[in-house]
């Protein structure tokens, strides 16, 4: 897992770097604590990914077997928002890992914040395309729901 940051965007060569880049992403906001890669119930980590990065919500399709998921609370919030779809702001692909970082309360009790972050499958291009507050409990079985 390396990260280069020599570029104009940082890029990861492996999913996991998604987690070193969050933490570094998230460092002077809410840091996180937690983090999840998504991964498909087929085993597929690749994804596309439509959200909308100001009112908190995100739903990810696997390019495997189409099956989507609503990541953590998206759900109840979906038919209030409209999406967007990601694209790589370099490659133009719409082909990404997923993962997601979540920072608790001080009593670690519960989610204060959460990131959805990206990593292109194709340049490996890393970015937070969204990221919302939970603030309220019982929240911490969300972690498991990316
Ligand atoms: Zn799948
Ligand atoms: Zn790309």
């Amino acid at each position: 897992m390396t990260i280069d940051r020599s570029g104009e965007w940082w890029t990861g060569s492996d999913p996991g770097d998604l987690e070193e880049y969050l933490e570094a992403f998230t460092a002077e906001e809410y840091p996180i604590e937690q983090f999840r890669l998504a991964r498909c119930g087929c085993g597929s980590f690749a994804f596309r990914l439509d959200a909308n990065p100001n009112e908190g919500a995100a739903l990810r399709q696997c390019l495997s077997c189409s099956s989507r998921q609503y990541i953590c609370d998206s759900q109840e919030y979906w038919e209030d928002v409209e999406p967007e779809s990601w694209e790589c702001i370099e490659c133009g692909t719409d082909q990404t890992n997923v993962g997601v970082g979540f920072s608790l309360y001080d009593d670690g009790n519960d989610i204060r914040w959460l990131y959805v972050g990206v990593r292109c499958l194709q340049c490996g291009i890393l970015g937070c395309f969204a990221g919302w507050k939970i603030g309220y409990g019982p929240s911490l079985h969300l972690i498991n729901h990316v």
